[in-house]
């Protein structure tokens, strides 16, 4: 077992969890089709067992419909829809393959061959994605350029086509080495940022086995979450400490014009790694506490800044919310890298539910509606 972050250890008891299972299609799990990750595992063994460190893995299932209009050609829909999005538990939802074709008042998660079908994913997650559509409807309302998807029917739409576009290529002939992917696994045009390769398309995830850990531990919360951020915090470099002055031309605009020069940092995703220090350090750390310029650190405790506690014990420095000491540009630039919790990169050593968290967020992101086309058409059987 990998070393692990002592807010990701399991708890007591749960650290053996691998489990053999018999083979065959009733043996399939039902993913999460934002975070691939499965929302039931089968056969149900495990959810008797009811394990702590699972207890996330609570489904649910979305559902929208009308966003389409006939057209010649199948997939056109309304402009920028923002449609009632059904949300059903798990009492609602249908997830035993099996029980598929007997009168069920249940709703079948992922069928391909709907139009409008009910879309498996983790409670989790869909926090995650409504999260991810007010940021950008706050920022569209304020007249910055965002892309869509912004609304949570436009999300649904964009895992409804990832759903469905297999059964259509099958229809129309095509076979990709993808066909025989099973309904209970969604496509994902980046293989959901699974670095363990023999995760995507197989129909039983390797649950509990150490290399998948990672993405299966809880994206929030995460326990001394500001803390863990924090230790990668660095005093400004000397020649720039306790300089007050403003060391741009910028400040010197109305505040208005200024505010507005802010807002468009947004989204602020995979930028330079160098400090310019156009802006004063400490305007960098209200873009983290208090500006969401990074929405998925949704949940910093202001508190921290000024928690004595947590500080570096040799007692020479002064607290985070120090005027113009500690490094809060280089901070904020390296959290906005994608990559950056992953193995060999700066922040590696951060907790796996930070990682986990980023890559969720990142697979929300970076979704766009028909983004599995180009990546289906790539894996064509030739005939
Ligand atoms: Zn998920």
């Amino acid at each position: 077992m990998m070393e692990l972050h002592p807010s990701d250890r399991p708890p007591d008891g749960e650290t053996d969890v691998v489990y053999s299972r018999c083979n065959g299609s009733e043996a399939e799990d039902t993913s999460c089709a934002v975070c691939g990750v499965p929302i039931i595992i089968t056969p149900g063994q495990l959810r008797t067992k009811k394990y702590k460190r699972y207890e996330w893995w609570d489904p649910c299932a979305i559902h929208a419909e009308g966003y389409h209009y006939e057209a010649p050609e199948r997939y056109s829909s309304l402009e920028a829809h923002d449609l009632p999005v059904e949300i059903y538990g798990f009492d609602d939802i249908e997830i035993e393959y099996v029980h598929r074709g007997r009168n069920s008042q249940k709703r079948l998660l992922n069928v391909g061959l709907e139009e409008y079908p009910y879309i498996g994913l983790h409670r989790k997650c869909l926090d995650m994605m409504q999260r991810l559509v007010s940021y950008r409807k706050a920022l569209a309302s304020q007249g910055v350029a965002v892309t869509d998807p912004r609304s949570l029917s436009q999300i649904y739409e964009v895992l409804e086509y990832r759903i469905t576009r297999p059964g259509i290529q099958r229809a129309q002939g095509v076979e990709s080495s993808l066909s025989s992917i099973t309904t209970r696994q969604v496509i994902e045009p980046h293989d959901y940022y699974f670095r363990v390769m023999d995760v995507p398309g197989n129909v039983q995830w390797p649950i509990g086995r150490p290399d998948v850990f990672e993405y299966e531990v809880d994206p929030f919360p995460i326990p001394g979450l500001t803390d863990q951020i924090l230790a990668y915090l660095e005093p400004l470099p000397e020649h720039r400490r306790g300089c007050d002055e403003p060391s741009t031309q910028l400040l010197k605009l109305p505040v208005e014009i200024v505010e507005e020069i802010y807002l468009h940092l947004h989204p602020f995703v995979d930028p330079g790694r160098a400090c310019t220090y156009y802006l004063p350090s400490d305007t960098w750390r209200d873009f983290l506490f208090y500006r969401q310029l990074l929405p998925w650190l949704w949940d910093l405790d202001v508190a921290v800044l000024r928690d004595r506690s947590l500080q570096p014990d040799d007692g020479s420095q002064p607290l985070y919310d120090a005027e113009n000491y500690w490094n809060w540009e280089q901070l904020v630039r390296m959290l906005a890298q994608t990559e950056i919790f992953e193995p060999g990169n700066d922040m590696s050593k951060a907790p796996l539910r930070l990682r986990n968290r980023r890559r969720i967020w990142r697979l929300l992101d970076e979704a766009r509606l028909r983004d599995v086309d180009d990546w289906l058409d790539n894996t064509q059987v030739e005939q």
